[in-house]
Protein backbone atom coordinates (compact mmCIF):
# COMPACT_ATOMS: atom_id res chain seq x y z
CA UNK A 1 0.00 0.00 0.00
CA UNK A 2 1.16 3.45 -0.74
CA UNK A 3 0.73 6.17 2.18
CA UNK A 4 1.05 9.88 1.88
CA UNK A 5 4.40 10.55 2.21
CA UNK A 6 3.53 13.48 5.09
CA UNK A 7 0.92 10.71 6.86
CA UNK A 8 2.22 11.10 10.72
CA UNK A 9 5.51 12.94 9.60
CA UNK A 10 7.09 9.97 8.58
CA UNK A 11 6.78 8.24 11.52
CA UNK A 12 6.26 4.52 11.68
CA UNK A 13 5.43 1.42 13.84
CA UNK A 14 9.20 0.70 13.66
CA UNK A 15 9.79 4.16 15.73
CA UNK A 16 10.00 3.41 19.50
CA UNK A 17 6.95 4.31 21.36
CA UNK A 18 8.53 7.38 23.18
CA UNK A 19 10.19 8.76 19.83
CA UNK A 20 6.40 8.83 18.93
CA UNK A 21 5.15 10.51 21.92
CA UNK A 22 8.26 13.28 21.65
CA UNK A 23 7.21 13.58 17.57
CA UNK A 24 3.45 13.98 17.84
CA UNK A 25 3.91 16.34 21.30
CA UNK A 26 6.75 18.62 19.00
CA UNK A 27 3.55 19.44 16.82
CA UNK A 28 0.94 19.59 19.17
CA UNK A 29 3.46 22.28 20.94
CA UNK A 30 4.11 23.93 17.50
CA UNK A 31 0.16 25.04 17.79
CA UNK A 32 0.80 26.00 20.98
CA UNK A 33 -0.01 22.53 22.77
CA UNK A 34 -3.85 23.32 22.79
CA UNK A 35 -6.34 20.45 23.84
CA UNK A 36 -9.84 19.50 25.10
CA UNK A 37 -9.14 17.97 28.31
CA UNK A 38 -12.05 15.51 29.86
CA UNK A 39 -11.95 15.12 33.99
CA UNK A 40 -15.34 13.51 35.98
CA UNK A 41 -17.42 15.64 37.39
CA UNK A 42 -20.39 13.51 39.62
CA UNK A 43 -19.21 10.19 37.45
CA UNK A 44 -20.23 12.05 34.05
CA UNK A 45 -17.44 13.99 31.51
CA UNK A 46 -16.95 17.43 31.36
CA UNK A 47 -14.29 19.35 29.35
CA UNK A 48 -12.59 21.96 28.75
CA UNK A 49 -9.52 23.76 26.35
CA UNK A 50 -6.30 24.52 28.00
CA UNK A 51 -2.50 24.67 27.12
CA UNK A 52 -0.12 21.87 27.91
CA UNK A 53 3.70 23.14 28.35
CA UNK A 54 7.06 21.11 28.82
CA UNK A 55 9.11 22.73 31.21
CA UNK A 56 12.99 22.35 31.06
CA UNK A 57 12.69 18.98 33.35
CA UNK A 58 11.12 17.34 30.33
CA UNK A 59 7.65 16.70 31.77
CA UNK A 60 4.57 17.95 30.35
CA UNK A 61 2.54 20.25 32.58
CA UNK A 62 -1.04 22.43 32.51
CA UNK A 63 -2.32 25.09 34.75
CA UNK A 64 -5.59 25.76 36.62
CA UNK A 65 -6.56 27.76 39.48
CA UNK A 66 -7.40 26.00 42.91
CA UNK A 67 -10.80 27.57 42.78
CA UNK A 68 -12.00 26.24 39.78
CA UNK A 69 -14.19 22.86 39.35
CA UNK A 70 -11.19 21.26 37.52
CA UNK A 71 -8.93 21.50 40.20
CA UNK A 72 -11.46 19.87 42.62
CA UNK A 73 -12.01 16.97 39.50
CA UNK A 74 -8.19 16.81 39.54
CA UNK A 75 -8.00 15.72 43.32
CA UNK A 76 -10.82 13.51 43.27
CA UNK A 77 -9.88 11.53 40.08
CA UNK A 78 -6.47 12.35 39.26
CA UNK A 79 -6.51 11.47 34.67
CA UNK A 80 -7.34 13.43 32.34
CA UNK A 81 -8.33 12.36 28.49
CA UNK A 82 -7.25 14.77 25.89
CA UNK A 83 -7.67 15.26 22.21
CA UNK A 84 -6.84 17.88 19.73
CA UNK A 85 -7.00 18.76 15.75
CA UNK A 86 -2.85 19.18 14.63
CA UNK A 87 -1.29 20.94 11.75
CA UNK A 88 -4.62 20.00 9.42
CA UNK A 89 -7.65 18.86 9.30
CA UNK A 90 -5.92 14.88 8.91
CA UNK A 91 -4.05 14.56 11.93
CA UNK A 92 -5.43 14.11 15.41
CA UNK A 93 -3.78 13.10 18.82
CA UNK A 94 -5.53 11.88 21.94
CA UNK A 95 -3.62 11.25 25.30
CA UNK A 96 -4.93 9.60 28.46
CA UNK A 97 -2.63 10.30 31.55
CA UNK A 98 -2.51 9.80 35.35
CA UNK A 99 -1.63 14.03 36.50
CA UNK A 100 -0.16 14.67 39.49
CA UNK A 101 -0.54 18.25 41.07
CA UNK A 102 3.00 20.00 41.06
CA UNK A 103 4.81 21.08 44.29
CA UNK A 104 8.66 22.10 42.61
CA UNK A 105 9.00 25.67 43.14
CA UNK A 106 11.20 26.08 40.50
CA UNK A 107 8.38 24.32 38.04
CA UNK A 108 6.63 27.42 39.20
CA UNK A 109 8.75 29.62 38.89
CA UNK A 110 9.69 28.76 35.04
CA UNK A 111 6.20 28.84 34.39
CA UNK A 112 5.92 32.27 35.60
CA UNK A 113 8.23 33.21 32.97
CA UNK A 114 7.13 31.69 30.18
CA UNK A 115 3.48 32.94 30.94
CA UNK A 116 3.49 36.68 31.71
CA UNK A 117 0.28 36.92 30.80
CA UNK A 118 -1.34 34.49 33.12
CA UNK A 119 0.74 36.37 35.96
CA UNK A 120 -0.60 39.53 35.01
CA UNK A 121 -4.02 38.16 34.94
CA UNK A 122 -3.59 37.05 38.98
CA UNK A 123 -1.47 39.77 40.16
CA UNK A 124 -1.39 39.34 43.38
CA UNK A 125 -3.13 36.01 43.78
CA UNK A 126 -0.60 34.05 41.81
CA UNK A 127 -1.09 31.63 44.94
CA UNK A 128 -4.17 30.11 43.37
CA UNK A 129 -2.31 29.08 40.42
CA UNK A 130 -1.50 25.00 40.52
CA UNK A 131 0.08 23.27 37.99
CA UNK A 132 -0.56 19.29 37.48
CA UNK A 133 2.21 17.41 35.64
CA UNK A 134 1.39 14.30 33.13
CA UNK A 135 2.77 11.73 35.24
CA UNK A 136 2.04 8.51 32.77
CA UNK A 137 0.14 7.68 30.07
CA UNK A 138 -0.48 6.48 26.68
CA UNK A 139 -2.41 7.70 23.66
CA UNK A 140 -2.12 7.45 19.98
CA UNK A 141 -1.69 9.63 16.99
CA UNK A 142 -4.32 9.44 13.66
CA UNK A 143 -4.11 10.34 10.18
CA UNK A 144 -7.15 10.06 7.54
CA UNK A 145 -5.14 10.55 4.77
CA UNK A 146 -7.35 9.22 1.61
CA UNK A 147 -10.18 8.13 0.61
CA UNK A 148 -10.86 7.69 4.57
CA UNK A 149 -8.05 5.34 5.16
CA UNK A 150 -6.88 5.64 8.56
CA UNK A 151 -2.88 5.48 10.06
CA UNK A 152 -2.49 5.39 13.17
CA UNK A 153 0.47 4.96 15.83
CA UNK A 154 -0.02 4.11 19.60
CA UNK A 155 2.94 6.12 21.79
CA UNK A 156 3.08 5.83 25.51
CA UNK A 157 5.18 7.91 28.23
CA UNK A 158 6.26 8.01 31.83
CA UNK A 159 7.49 3.95 31.53
CA UNK A 160 3.86 2.63 30.39
CA UNK A 161 2.72 0.27 27.60
CA UNK A 162 0.47 1.71 24.53
CA UNK A 163 -3.06 1.04 24.55
CA UNK A 164 -2.89 -2.49 22.14
CA UNK A 165 -4.94 -2.82 19.20
CA UNK A 166 -8.60 -4.07 20.13
CA UNK A 167 -8.62 -6.89 17.52
CA UNK A 168 -6.20 -9.73 16.77
CA UNK A 169 -6.24 -12.95 15.13
CA UNK A 170 -4.75 -15.80 16.86
CA UNK A 171 -3.48 -19.08 16.39
CA UNK A 172 -6.59 -20.54 16.11
CA UNK A 173 -7.30 -18.78 12.44
CA UNK A 174 -8.09 -21.14 9.99
CA UNK A 175 -7.39 -18.93 6.37
CA UNK A 176 -10.93 -18.73 5.77
CA UNK A 177 -10.20 -14.86 4.60
CA UNK A 178 -13.47 -13.78 5.21
CA UNK A 179 -12.17 -11.20 7.34
CA UNK A 180 -9.62 -10.14 4.61
CA UNK A 181 -12.12 -9.50 2.48
CA UNK A 182 -14.15 -7.38 4.40
CA UNK A 183 -11.88 -4.94 6.36
CA UNK A 184 -12.60 -1.62 5.35
CA UNK A 185 -9.28 -0.79 5.53
CA UNK A 186 -6.90 -3.36 3.87
CA UNK A 187 -5.27 -3.53 7.05
CA UNK A 188 -5.55 -7.54 7.17
CA UNK A 189 -2.54 -9.54 4.89
CA UNK A 190 -1.76 -12.87 5.12
CA UNK A 191 1.50 -14.41 5.62
CA UNK A 192 3.46 -17.53 3.67
CA UNK A 193 2.27 -19.82 5.77
CA UNK A 194 -1.60 -19.19 5.10
CA UNK A 195 -2.45 -17.06 8.47
CA UNK A 196 -3.94 -13.73 8.24
CA UNK A 197 -2.81 -11.05 10.42
CA UNK A 198 -3.98 -6.89 11.09
CA UNK A 199 -1.43 -4.11 10.63
CA UNK A 200 -1.90 -1.99 13.37
CA UNK A 201 -1.19 0.92 11.60
CA UNK A 202 -3.63 0.50 9.09
CA UNK A 203 -6.75 -0.82 11.47
CA UNK A 204 -9.52 1.46 12.61
CA UNK A 205 -10.68 -0.86 15.19
CA UNK A 206 -14.24 -0.86 13.30
CA UNK A 207 -14.81 -4.53 14.33
CA UNK A 208 -16.07 -5.28 10.96
CA UNK A 209 -13.79 -8.55 10.49
CA UNK A 210 -14.90 -9.78 14.21
CA UNK A 211 -18.42 -9.81 12.67
CA UNK A 212 -17.64 -11.46 9.48
CA UNK A 213 -15.19 -14.60 11.32
CA UNK A 214 -17.07 -17.28 11.89
CA UNK A 215 -14.57 -17.96 15.09
CA UNK A 216 -15.40 -15.36 16.62
CA UNK A 217 -14.03 -14.99 20.18
CA UNK A 218 -11.51 -17.77 19.59
CA UNK A 219 -9.56 -16.87 15.91
CA UNK A 220 -10.29 -13.27 15.90
CA UNK A 221 -10.68 -11.88 19.42
CA UNK A 222 -12.12 -8.81 20.90
CA UNK A 223 -10.65 -6.72 23.99
CA UNK A 224 -13.82 -5.37 24.35
CA UNK A 225 -15.55 -8.67 24.91
CA UNK A 226 -13.68 -11.91 24.96
CA UNK A 227 -11.04 -10.65 27.38
S1 LIG B 1 -11.13 -3.76 13.00
FE1 LIG B 1 -11.81 -2.96 11.00
S2 LIG B 1 -10.00 -2.01 10.12
FE2 LIG B 1 -9.28 -3.30 11.79
S3 LIG B 1 -8.76 -5.25 10.83
FE3 LIG B 1 -10.89 -5.43 11.51
S4 LIG B 1 -12.13 -4.81 9.73
FE4 LIG B 1 -10.03 -4.13 9.36
S1 LIG C 1 -12.36 -14.74 9.35
FE1 LIG C 1 -11.51 -15.66 11.21
S2 LIG C 1 -10.94 -17.74 10.64
FE2 LIG C 1 -11.30 -16.61 8.73
S3 LIG C 1 -9.22 -15.88 8.16
FE3 LIG C 1 -10.18 -14.27 9.40
S4 LIG C 1 -9.53 -14.70 11.51
FE4 LIG C 1 -9.12 -16.52 10.32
Amino acid sequence: MIYDEIALWGLTDQDTVEEIWEKSFHYLKMQGGRVSIATIKNGRPESRIISLQRMSDHSVYFMTSRGKPFYRQLTQHPYIAASSLLDDTHHCIRISAQVEECTDPAVYQEYAQKNPGTMTMYRNNTDIIVLFKLLKGNGEILHLYRDDMVRRLRFAFGGTEPEPLTYSITDACTGCGLCYENCAEHSIYRSQDGKYHIRSMDCDDCGICYTKCPLAGTALVSRLTDQ
